[in-house]
């Protein structure tokens, strides 16, 4: 099966992403990871997307979509999107590559949203994210995993995150009507500890 997650920045789907993983061993495709990958190498899509990113605003339908098809490359399952779709013409490109069969929406406020985006800090080696006031490293500044040093994002200063926000909610929360209507939308309550929140999905994926 393919599956999505879908929620405002700072809802936890890179870390729910993680535990999917590790537990379903889906394969992980999050274009805002691609993105700064592309970003840090310099690349021709990494300049045109560096802009749009650091302003909080969506890198176009299209450049997305062929990011996607490049990774997906004809396979039809297993996927985990995140941070993917983000518009409706984006799921409609979606299901011209494969079909959705479920998508976890993970629903935050706004204020819960600003207060996480601001304390989170995320490894630059090997991508781990913490939170100063939940999930703080042992070391302060050092990834407990790799030794790695932690940074804060520049989009998640508190002018972007709220712009992101904004985004979201003109852009990419029509989608919860869009699958809601195709019966495959399932809403969780992002407010909820990690485990809580992989357990709920866990709970689904096993039914
Ligand atoms: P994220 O890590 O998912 O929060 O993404 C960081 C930034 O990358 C976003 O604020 C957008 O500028 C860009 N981005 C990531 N995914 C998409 C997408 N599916 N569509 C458009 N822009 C995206």
């Amino acid at each position: 099966m393919n599956l999505v997650l879908l929620g405002p920045p700072g809802a936890g789907k890179g870390t729910l992403a993680a535990r999917l993983v590790e537990e379903f061993g889906f394969k992980h495709l999050s274009t805002g990871d691609i993105l700064r990958e592309e970003v840090a190498q310099g690349s021709e899509l990494g300049k045109l997307a560096k802009g749009y990113m650091e302003r909080g605003e969506l890198v176009p339908d299209e450049v997305i979509l062929g990011m996607v098809r490049e990774r997906v490359d004809g396979e039809k399952e297993g996927f985990l999107f995140d941070g993917f779709p983000r518009t409706i013409a984006q799921a409609e490109g979606l299901e011209r590559i494969l079909p959705v069969n479920l998508v976890i929406y993970l629903d935050l406020p706004e204020e819960e949203v600003v207060r996480r985006l601001s304390a989170r800090r995320v490894c630059k080696k090997c991508g781990a994210n913490y939170n100063l006031l939940t999930q703080p490293p042992k070391v302060p500044g050092v990834c407990d995993r790799c030794g790695g040093e932690l940074y804060q994002r520049p989009d998640d200063r508190e002018e972007v995150i709220r712009n992101r926000f904004r985004v979201y909610l003109e852009r990419s929360a029509p989608l919860i009507g869009y699958y809601e209507r195709k019966g495959i939308l399932v809403r969780v309550d992002a407010s909820l500890s990690p485990e809580e929140v992989f357990a709920r999905v866990a709970e689904v994926l096993r039914r």
